[in-house]
C-alpha cells in the first residue's frame, strides 16, 4: 500500500512519460524533493548523486540561488509578455544577442521555443516556408539517422530515429528517410575500418539524396554526439563527409544540440567539437540548465533573407508560441550563461571529461562490458551478454534496468538507454564528485554481473 499521500496521489492522478503505468501504480513514484549541487534528495532523505543532470540538462547543479534571484527579479518587473507582432522585452533581446555572440560566425539569427521539440517543428516549418518562399515547394524532405533523439511532437518526433517512437503514434508524419546510425561498434563491418566505415555511411547519404533526388531533399539533420539513442560519438571523417554532401546538393545542415551544447562535449558546441559549420543550430536543456523551459534555433542570415524578403509574397512567418521569449526563462538563460562563463564550466567539463572517460575505460575489461564510449562529460557503457560477439542480452534493456535500480541503491542516478548506461553529470562536477562517479559505477557493474549469476539468470 503506497502510505504516503503524495504517492496515493501520483498514482490516481497522473500518466508519466516512458513509464509502465501498471507496474507504476504498484510502486508509485520516486518523490525527488530538493537538489544540492550535483545531488537530488528524495522524500525520505536519501540523497543521489544526480549522474545525468536530470534529463541531460542541469549544467549548475540543483541549489544555484542566481538562477533563482533571476527568475525573481524578473518576475517582479515583467513576469510575462510576448513577442508577437513586433513586441520584444530586454532578457529575450539580451540572450537573443548573447547566442548569436556564443554560437559559429554564419548563425545570426535568434527564434525561441519552449522546448527542444518545438524547437526542431520550428525547424522544420522554417526551412519548408523557406523553400515555398524561394519558390521550390518541393524540396521538402529531411535525412535523420536511426537511434536520432529529435523530441516527440509529431514533426520532431518523425526525425527521432528510434522504433518505439513511432510504432504506437503511426509515426513518421513528414517527409524523412533515417540513414544508418554512425555508432562503429554496433554497424561497422567485419574487418571495416573506422575510415572505411564513415566512408560507407557518406556514400549511403550519397546514393539516397540520389535516389529521392537533391531537389526533393531540404535538411539534413543530426546531433553531433548522439545522446539519448545511447551516446555514440562518430568517427572522423563522417561529419566532414556529410558535410560537403550538404554543400554539394544544396542542402540545409542541421545541428541539433540539445544535449551537446554549452560544454558537454567538452567543446562549447558539439558541431565545433566534431569540426562541422551548421547553417541551422537548435539548443535548450543547458540554454536554462532547464530551471525554466527554453530553447532556441539559431540560423544563418541566409535562411532569415529568404523569409524576410518573402513574407510580404507569401504572409508573415506565422509560426510562434505564448511562450516564445518568455521574459522570466530568456533572464534565467542569461544568469545561466553568464555562471557558465564565469565559473569557466566549458573549460571544467572539458576537464573532469577526460577524467571521466578515462576512469571508465578501464571498465572496459569487465566480463559485462561491451563498449565504454563517450566524449567530455557524457559516456555510456554497452552492457553485453557475450563480449566476443557483441551479442545483446535478450530481451534487450531487462540488465540495463537491473543496473539502473541498483545505481539508486547506491545512491546514484544514471539512465539505461536499452543495456547502455549513460552518464552525463552536472558541468560544475568536481575531480573527487567525478572518480565517486566512477566509483559507484564499478560497483553497479559488480552488482549487476552477481544479480545476472544468480536471480537474473533465469
Ligand atoms: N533534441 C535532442 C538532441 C534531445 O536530446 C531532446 C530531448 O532529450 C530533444 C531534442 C527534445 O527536447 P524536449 O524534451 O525539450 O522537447
Amino acid at each position: 500500500p503506497l502510505s504516503n499521500s503524495l504517492q496515493h496521489m501520483d498514482v490516481t492522478t497522473t500518466l508519466h512519460p516512458y513509464t509502465d503505468a501498471r507496474v507504476h501504480e504498484e510502486k508509485g513514484p520516486l518523490v525527488i524533493e530538493r537538489g544540492e549541487g550535483i545531488h537530488v534528495i528524495d522524500s525520505t532523505g536519501k540523497k543521489y548523486i544526480e549522474a545525468l543532470s536530470g534529463l541531460w540538462s542541469v549544467a549548475v547543479g540543483f541549489s544555484q540561488t542566481r538562477l533563482r534571484d533571476a527568475a525573481a527579479a524578473q518576475m517582479e518587473k515583467l513576469p510575462y509578455y510576448h513577442t508577437f507582432a513586433g513586441k520584444g522585452h530586454e532578457p529575450s533581446i539580451r540572450l537573443s544577442e548573447k547566442l548569436v555572440e556564443m554560437t559559429p560566425e554564419n548563425l545570426t539569427r535568434v527564434f525561441f521555443t519552449s522546448s527542444g521539440s518545438e524547437a526542431n517543428d520550428t525547424v522544420v516549418k522554417m526551412v519548408w516556408y523557406m523553400n515555398n518562399a524561394l519558390g521550390r515547394p518541393e524540396k521538402k524532405k529531411f535525412l535523420a539517422r536511426n537511434k536520432a533523439y529529435h523530441g516527440i511532437t509529431v514533426a520532431s518526433g518523425s526525425l527521432t530515429g528510434l522504433p518505439a517512437n513511432h510504432r504506437d503514434f503511426d509515426l513518421p508524419a513528414i517527409p524523412v528517410v533515417h540513414l544508418t546510425c554512425p555508432h562503429f561498434y554496433r554497424f561497422g563491418h567485419d574487418g571495416e575500418t573506422e575510415a572505411e566505415f564513415s566512408a560507407r555511411l557518406v556514400k549511403e547519404a550519397e546514393d539516397t539524396i540520389l535516389r529521392e533526388g537533391p531537389k526533393t531533399i531540404a535538411a539534413f539533420i543530426g546531433e553531433p554526439v548522439m545522446g539519448a539513442g545511447g551516446v555514440m560519438v562518430p568517427p572522423a571523417g563522417y561529419w566532414e563527409g556529410i558535410a560537403a554532401l550538404c554543400k554539394k546538393y544544396d542542402i540545409l545542415l542541421v545541428a541539433d544540440e540539445v544535449i551537446n551544447g554549452f560544454g558537454r562535449t567538452g567543446a562549447r558546441w558539439g558541431c565545433e567539437k566534431m569540426g562541422f559549420t551548421p547553417d541551422i543550430l537548435v539548443t535548450s536543456k543547458q540554454l536554462t540548465s532547464s530551471y525554466m523551459p527554453l530553447a532556441a534555433v539559431l540560423f544563418s542570415e541566409a535562411i532569415y533573407d529568404a523569409i524576410a524578403d518573402n513574407s510580404h509574397k507569401i504572409g508573415t512567418f506565422g509560426h510562434g508560441y505564448t511562450a516564445t521569449g518568455h521574459p522570466v526563462a530568456t533572464a534565467v538563460g542569461l544568469e545561466n550563461l553568464a555562471i557558465i562563463e564565469e565559473q569557466g564550466l566549458i573549460e571544467n567539463a572539458a576537464r573532469m571529461g577526460e577524467q571521466l572517460q578515462a576512469g571508465l575505460a578501464k571498465f572496459a575489461d569487465h566480463p559485462l562490458v561491451g563498449e565504454v564510449r563517450g566524449t567530455g562529460l557524457i559516456a555510456a557503457i554497452e552492457l553485453v551478454a557475450d563480449k566476443a560477439t557483441k551479442r545483446p542480452f535478450d530481451p534487450l534493456g531487462k540488465v540495463g534496468a537491473k543496473a539502473f535500480e541498483i545505481g539508486h541503491e547506491e545512491g546514484m542516478i544514471i539512465r539505461n538507454l536499452g543495456d547502455s548506461l549513460a552518464l552525463c553529470p552536472p558541468l560544475i562536477a568536481t575531480a573527487a564528485d567525478v572518480d565517486e562517479i566512477v566509483r559507484i559505477m564499478g560497483v553497479i557493474l559488480d552488482r549487476t554481473a552477481e544479480w545476472l549469476a544468480g536471480d537474473g539468470a533465469d
